[in-house]
């Protein structure tokens, strides 16, 4: 076996964690792995962008923690690339450096009053409903009706956190002060709209199904909604869709307080209001072969109190690592990072939405990541041995007190504890002090003091 070679991984979301766990447990290469955050906590969007009311999909973080609990790999949180370390740092640290920091940024719709109060994009809607310390609560919640943008799963997690008698949400580990605004709020009618025809949606079966059987919320389809022809054509998801859409839009109304009306064809063109939102004009469209959708003419204004984009993440640069803008990824061949002139970074990896946008599932990321990992075992056997210096000597020599597994797990049970005091699993801790006190070393402390070295 080659000498032990030394890798970091930016960004612990399941992407992240993916690639560390296919380094862990190859056998072609002694690999350690450190598996950096700018976060203080693991597990990326599936603990902020999993929505608090699917638990099934959030308990796949117990199979991610088994990566981080294996003897060749470290957590090194409350590290951000481009504030406490370069990329110049991690390339004279590690044999290579794996970029799997996601898509945090939001879509635009790029409509003229989008930026009025009362307009948000969903990532900040989602950050905040899932406790975020960096977020706040970016609507007052004072509307009765909102419009929601977007015809993926996003825009109907956040069509559902709004809309559903906020009781369904008491035992989820909403941050208390969330569960509060939502229980004060004044919302009751949500808007989801679509840009295209139901043939186009983005969202999945599973997620529609799981919102038109939410009690206490009628859930409607407009009358230009879906029809018979379009439910033969399309995709399996497609027709899947299409048949809970076709039964919806014959569903007669409950009289539920709450409604929650999908409305396809319809494409936001501006935000209206002075000081605050008090409407969308939209434009009626009709599939075609243009895209996204053709204008079909007819233009009307919704009355609504706030709009919420779900048009999609973005991905942000990293310090100085290569970045295309226009598809908010990093430039790469299979993994590969590439430079503005299409030439490998030797030694540069990325893995997860930064590689491919903001697409698929959390298990799309496993596939993804085993992709990236291949070639950067493959390069490691090319690369020659390097003296390489030490991470956390650079991080103590700039005042930077990493959060370790061990300071993680006191942040975990400070939450679990929380959430049982009220009867639930789990109650998020949403503010940096708290987090950073409790993840912290009660005092500056070296590696071997909290965690031990790597294995020689
Ligand atoms: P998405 O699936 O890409 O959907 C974005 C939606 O926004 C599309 O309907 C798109 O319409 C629309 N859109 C884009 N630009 C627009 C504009 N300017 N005006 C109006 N509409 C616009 O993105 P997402 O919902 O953010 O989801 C991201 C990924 O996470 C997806 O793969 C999703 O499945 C996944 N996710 C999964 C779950 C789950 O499994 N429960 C939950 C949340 C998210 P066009 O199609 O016309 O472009």
């Amino acid at each position: 076996m080659s000498p032990a070679r030394r890798v970091a991984v930016v960004g612990a979301g399941p992407a992240g964690l993916y690639a560390a766990e296919e380094l862990a447990r190859q056998d072609r290469h002694d690999v350690h792995v450190d598996v950096l955050d700018r976060l203080p906590s693991p597990y990326g969007l599936v603990r902020y962008g999993v929505a608090p009311d699917h638990p099934r999909i959030k308990s796949i973080t117990a199979t991610l923690s088994r990566v981080l609990d294996h003897p060749r790999v470290r957590f090194r949180g409350g590290v951000a690339l481009g504030a406490d370390i370069t990329r110049q740092d991690l390339l004279d640290r590690y044999d290579a450096v794996v970029y799997a920091a996601g898509a945090p940024a939001d879509r635009r719709m790029d409509v003229p009053g989008e930026d009025l109060p009362g307009s948000c994009s969903a990532t900040s809607f989602v950050s905040w409903y899932s406790g975020h310390p960096d977020a706040e609560q970016p609507l007052a919640l004072d509307a009765a009706r909102v419009a929601v943008v977007g015809a993926g799963n996003v825009a109907l997690d956040v069509a559902r956190v709004l809309a559903r008698p906020p009781e369904g949400l008491e035992r989820t580990d909403m941050p208390e002060p969330v569960l509060a605004a939502l229980r004060a709020g004044a919302v009751r009618e949500v808007v989801v709209l679509a840009r295209r025809g139901p043939r186009h949606a983005r969202f999945t079966p599973k997620e529609l199904r799981e919102l038109a059987g939410l009690e206490g919320v009628d859930v409607v389809v407009d009358p230009y909604g879906p029809d018979l022809a379009e439910a033969r054509a399309g995709d399996r998801t497609a027709q899947a869709n299409l048949r809970v859409l076709a039964e919806l839009a014959g569903r007669p109304p409950s009289g539920a307080p709450r409604r929650v009306e999908l409305r396809f064809h319809a494409r936001p063109l501006r935000v209206l209001g002075e000081r605050r939102v008090t409407g969308l004009e939209i434009e009626r469209t009709q599939d075609g072969p243009g895209a996204p959708a053709d204008d079909a003419g007819e233009r009307t204004v919704l009355p609504v109190g706030a709009v919420v984009r779900a048009v999609g993440y973005r991905g942000v640069p990293l310090d100085t690592v290569p970045f295309d803008a226009s598809r908010g990824v990093v430039p790469n061949d299979k993994g590969r990072v590439l430079d503005v002139h299409g030439a490998v970074c030797a030694g540069e990896y990325v893995t997860g939405w930064l590689k491919r946008g903001p697409s698929g599932v959390i298990g799309t990321n496993k596939l993804d990541s085993a992709e990236t990992v291949a070639l950067l075992l493959d390069d490691l056997d090319r690369l020659p041995e390097r003296e390489l210096l030490g991470l956390d000597n650079l991080l103590e020599s700039r005042g930077v007190r990493p959060v370790g597994l061990a300071g993680w797990a006191r942040i975990d049970s400070a939450e679990q504890d929380l959430g049982s005091a009220r009867g639930r699993d789990r109650t998020k801790i949403a503010d940096w002090p708290t987090l950073l006190r409790l993840g912290r070393a009660p005092r500056p402390v070296r590696e071997t003091v909290e965690e031990p070295p790597w294995p020689s």
